[in-house]
């Protein structure tokens, strides 16, 4: 496959991939936030309860304290009369003693009008004593309602306290108020164990108390020019500036919960616990109070809890996506395998059926085939019958042809003979023996000539036995050049022949290489008729396992309309005595030899035929027997 295809096809995967991944990894982020968060939720409602109860506690030690001051004897009379200074000195010692012992700010107490009859800090130049505090609400609830508590700051220290006040009754009448000041850090005792921002904010959402000291006198909320012309009014706060706490609500989860974001400027940086940053704010408000605790919960763990999940549940997803991925392609693969083993076993299948009907066809046509090959031994013995009459009568016309020359050849010994026999009686009756002899002698010689010429005759006549045997291609140029001897000799032609000096030896039947021999030689002479420098050139040579035979004349050659006609049956351009079958005679005896006979023009002139066939490896033992 080709990159730019595989980049083609793995596109739409990687992006398909890429947003399950991301989908997954946003579902696995949001679900990890939900459940950290109510994690959250629960340890933050954990820490709300834990606070408030130690607050409470806290405050709860000095709750009974001012209404215990209306016990006291020296107290009431105080109160309760016109009061001279012979008694508030004691009453200001058991004060001061008394706050020294509670650890508390102040501890005094006011008359019906709110003026401060004793104090604690009595001994001290901005002592209480003599102040009119009759404004300050937390003698207004005691004296209405019959105790008050109250956070504010002190008017002439600018001390910040919690302070709490009891109507003191004599009788049934309301002689004064009792005070108790109780320091913040005293209550902020109760926060030792904090593991997490605190604050407490009072009724008009300044932070009172705090466990990040510069979060104190900031306000949880805004607050309108009527409350702070208030605050003024009665100085609860001292004119602080109360600016705003630096806390910025991102999202609200509920009446009492929100994520907020916390900027933690002017924090405690040795602070044990985070103050800036992502929290889960919860707030409570106190019992029996205006106030409200609220907890912050830094939400960094879950955060990257959070991001963790969202990872795992991204490389998961991809994971599984792959996985099923490379699933499918492996089920696909196999499917296609199968697919293809099935296309496999049809073709198979049909390929068998198909070789079934080919092998039957076959068969068919094999039974055909012998059928007809049976036919064509038959029409060939049928021919190889006619052949060989047709050699027979291509004998005969040979024969014909030569039958002069021979009635020629004969006829000269014959009337030689005459002459000399009757030469041969006279001899005798003159009584010249030795001269009778001599030319009996030569009659005798006469007779064998004519015996050879009668032998060569009859042996060229005789019909082939057909199997093939060693011959001495020289002995068969020599016979065939022998039965046209007259003629070449009234050509005047002579043969020149050239033959291998071991000799030559064919695996053939001689007297049929002989016709054959004789049918180029007659040919060349035929074709010589005429010519002014008439020559017959005959070679014998070996190639091989192969012997070849050249017969080349001097004569005009072979024309092209001839050459390409030379073996066909009856093709002759001789006026007479030509049956035109010679040539197609010899090229099948030399076929039958295992050959080939084939005809051509030489470079130098005349035509050449070339008899190939093949070698008698036994021919030189044959010679030795001979
Ligand atoms: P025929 O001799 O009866 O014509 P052949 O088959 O022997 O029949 O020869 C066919 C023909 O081939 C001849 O008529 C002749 O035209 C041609 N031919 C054969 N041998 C030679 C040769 N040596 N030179 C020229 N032509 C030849």
């Amino acid at each position: 496959m080709s990159p730019i295809r595989r980049v083609r096809t793995l596109a739409p995967l990687l992006i398909g991939l890429f947003i399950l991944a991301a989908a997954a990894g946003s579902a696995g982020y949001h679900l990890s936030l939900s459940m950290g968060l109510a994690a959250l939720q629960a340890t933050g409602r954990h820490r709300l309860d834990l606070y408030t109860t130690s607050l409470e506690r806290e405050i709860d030690k000095y709750a009974y304290f001012p209404a215990t001051l209306g016990l006291e004897r020296d107290v009431i009379k105080l109160l309760s009369g016109p009061g001279t200074v012979a008694m508030v000195e004691p009453v200001n010692s058991y004060l001061e003693q008394l706050n020294q012992r509670a650890g508390t700010l102040a501890i005094y107490v006011l008359d019906r009008r709110g003026v401060v009859l004793a104090s604690s800090n009595w001994r001290q130049s901005d002592s209480f004593m003599g102040e009119d505090l009759s404004y300050r609400p937390y003698f207004k609830d005691a004296v209405n309602r019959g105790s008050g508590r109250f956070f504010g700051i002190g008017t002439t220290r600018g001390e910040p306290g919690y302070y709490l006040s009891s109507a003191l009754i004599s009788g049934s009448d309301l002689v004064g108020v009792a005070v108790v000041k109780v320091s913040l850090e005293q209550l902020e005792k109760s926060w030792d164990l904090v593991e997490a921002p605190a604050l407490v904010a009072d009724e008009n959402g300044v932070v009172i108390l705090a466990s990040v000291p510069t979060w104190k006198f900031t306000t949880v909320r805004r607050l309108d020019d009527k409350t702070r012309r208030l605050f003024d009014q009665t100085q609860q706060y001292n004119r602080r500036a109360l600016l705003p706490l630096e806390v910025q609500q991102n999202r609200r989860l509920s009446d009492t919960a929100s994520l907020v974001h916390l900027s933690g400027s002017g924090a405690d940086p040795a602070s044990v616990f985070p103050v800036s940053g992502q929290f889960l704010a919860q707030t409570q408000p106190l019992p029996g109070m205006m106030w409200n605790l609220t907890v912050f919960s830094h939400r960094e763990q879950i955060d990257s809890m959070a991001w963790s999940h969202a990872a795992l549940a991204a490389i998961g997803s991809a994971f599984l996506a792959i996985l099923l991925v490379l699933v499918n392609q492996r089920n696909r693969h196999q499917r296609d395998q199968l697919a293809a083993r099935e296309a496999l076993q049809r073709a198979h299948d049909d390929l068998e059926r198909k070789v079934e009907e080919r092998t039957a066809d076959l068969s068919a046509t094999n039974a055909r085939l012998q059928e007809e090959v049976i036919e064509r031994i038959r029409a060939e013995r049928t021919l190889r019958a006619a052949q060989d009459e047709l050699v027979q009568a291509g004998k005969l016309a040979v024969i014909g042809q030569l039958l002069a020359g021979i009635a020629h050849e004969l006829n000269q010994p014959l009337a030689a003979m005459r002459t000399l026999s009757g030469n041969t009686v006279k001899f005798l009756q003159r009584g010249d023996v030795e001269t009778a002899r001599l030319n009996l002698g030569r009659i005798d010689q006469l007779v064998d000539s004519m015996g050879t010429l009668t032998g060569q005759l009859k042996s060229f006549s005789r019909k082939s036995s057909g199997r093939p045997r060693p011959v001495p291609v020289r002995r068969a140029i020599d016979n065939a050049l022998a039965l046209l001897n007259q003629r070449m000799h009234r050509a005047n032609i002579k043969a020149r022949i050239e033959m291998p000096d071991a000799g030559l030896w064919a695996l053939c039947d001689p007297n049929r290489l002989e016709q054959v021999l004789v049918n180029l030689i007659a040919n060349a002479l035929d074709a010589m008729e005429g010519c002014s420098d008439p020559a017959l050139e005959l070679r014998g040579e070996r190639d091989g396992e192969r012997v070849r035979i050249k017969v080349r004349d001097h004569g005009p050659g072979l024309a092209d309309d001839v050459r390409s006609h030379l073996f066909e049956p009856f093709f002759t351009t001789k006026d007479a005595g030509g049956l035109g079958l010679g040539l197609v005679i010899s090229s099948g005896i030399v076929r039958d030899f295992g050959g080939t006979l084939a005809g051509d023009n030489d470079p130098q002139g005349g035509a050449v035929f070339t008899l190939d066939i093949p070698l008698s490896p036994d021919g030189e033992d044959e010679c030795r027997k001979r």
